[in-house]
């Protein structure tokens, strides 16, 4: 379960995540849309416990990140919009330094290792160089690292970059099933037709708000309007519009 407060971020006076309170249960994958600058990046940082909010609570499972850093940092995993990765490490070596981070080691963790190779289709790359991997291996490569102590809670900011539709179709059927497995995925995309096709749960935030949330057909009821979700998004996101300048 993630659990958020009325979180805020203030910067120099801007209310970048403005009042935000929300329940997600375990087994959803959630997403954050909305347009640029609305607070996505931020309020993922939060979760992530890169930035500290300036007011409100992050809940994860049900451990403050604010008074339980490490034990939350320990069942969350978080792929940054800019992640870094050691272009000198073998996908191998990389995806062990990452154990490494978490205190695994032992002979169940080069298993762990090739089995996440395998699901992420570089088995062949293993070891591989990063730096000669395609934009779309990286990501894929970020991702199984992100998965490697088997967190509870996935945090992504935009987890499509880079892949091409095989690569894109992979990563929705592993997050499908961790989901089913009762992991939570959070991911914040301006691809509205990957929300729209994996997203159980979406919020639409503008301007650090929710300004809808549901599913799908939730917001369809909200916006009242028939199409997909990216015709509901310029719906609610007009209607936001309008109404700030009357
Ligand atoms: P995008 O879709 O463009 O990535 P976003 O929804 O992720 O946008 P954020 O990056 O969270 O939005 O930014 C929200 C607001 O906070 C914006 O107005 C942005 O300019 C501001 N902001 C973000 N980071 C900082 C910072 N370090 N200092 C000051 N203002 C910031």
């Amino acid at each position: 379960m993630i659990r958020f407060e009325n979180l805020t971020k203030v910067y120099r006076g801007i209310k970048a995540v403005d009042d935000l309170s929300l329940r997600i249960p375990p087994g959803t994958i959630f997403g954050l849309i909305g347009p640029n600058g609305a607070g996505k990046t931020t309020t993922i940082k939060m979760m992530a416990g890169v930035l500290r909010p300036t007011r409100g609570r992050i809940y994860i499972n049900g451990l403050d990140i604010a008074k339980e850093p490490s034990k939350v940092k320990r069942i969350i995993g978080f792929i940054p919009d800019r992640p870094f990765l050691y272009e000198k490490l073998s996908g191998f070596e990389f995806l062990r330094f990452k154990a490494g981070l978490y205190g695994m080691k032992g002979n169940r963790l080069d298993e762990r290792i090739l089995d996440l190779l395998n699901l992420f289709e570089l088995t062949e790359w293993a070891d591989e160089l990063i730096e000669s991997y395609s934009h779309g291996m990286k990501q894929r490569l970020i991702i199984a690292a992100s998965m490697i102590h088997e967190p509870k809670v996935i945090i992504v900011d935009e987890p499509m970059v880079g892949l091409d539709p095989k690569g894109a179709n992979l990563v929705k059927g592993i997050f499908r099933e961790w989901a089913g497995e009762g992991a939570t995925v959070f991911l914040s995309t301006h691809m509205l037709a990957l929300a729209q096709e994996v997203c159980q749960q979406i919020a639409i935030v503008d301007k650090g708000r929710i300004v809808a949330s549901g599913t799908s057909e939730d917001l369809r009821k909200q916006a009242g309007v028939e199409g997909d979700l990216e015709r509901i998004f310029l719906e609610i996101t007009r209607g936001v519009a309008t109404s700030e300048n009357v």
